[in-house]
């Protein structure tokens, strides 16, 4: 049984009216405990979070000032790689004037480069 559910058990053992002061310190105690078990939660999916942010940016490749994810050919934009530690690849939009030019679809970074670069075409520094 969970920490909680020993405390309702024990809870409902107590004559409620002989041992009203125990009774409201228990359920204050377990009040506690369902906030500290709501933190430990939030802070298990912030390690989570921190680690996979952490796996992603030992991954993150550089190559003649475009970036790359280990293992993936397209290139990915590199504010969002910096900043949100998120792998966006880049893709060609038109712009207002109607010009091709490759950019982020998440934080609209764009390049002068019309199509997003393959790594072989970084590699040759093109
Ligand atoms: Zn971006």
């Amino acid at each position: 049984m969970s920490i909680i559910g020993d405390g309702l058990e024990i809870l409902s053992l107590i004559d409620k009216a002989k041992n009203a002061d125990v009774y409201r310190q228990l359920g204050d105690y377990i009040d506690k405990i369902r906030e500290q078990q709501i933190e430990n939660d939030r802070l298990h999916e912030q390690v989570r979070d921190l680690r996979e942010q952490l796996r992603f940016r030992g991954t993150v490749e550089r190559v003649h000032g475009h970036v790359f994810v280990q293992g993936d050919d397209d290139e990915i934009c590199p504010r969002c790689a910096e900043v949100d530690m998120r792998p966006i690849h880049f893709v060609s939009q038109f712009t207002k004037d109607n010009g091709l030019h490759a950019g982020c679809p998440q934080c609209k970074l764009q390049t002068h480069f019309r199509y997003p670069c393959k790594r072989e075409n970084a590699m040759k520094g093109e």
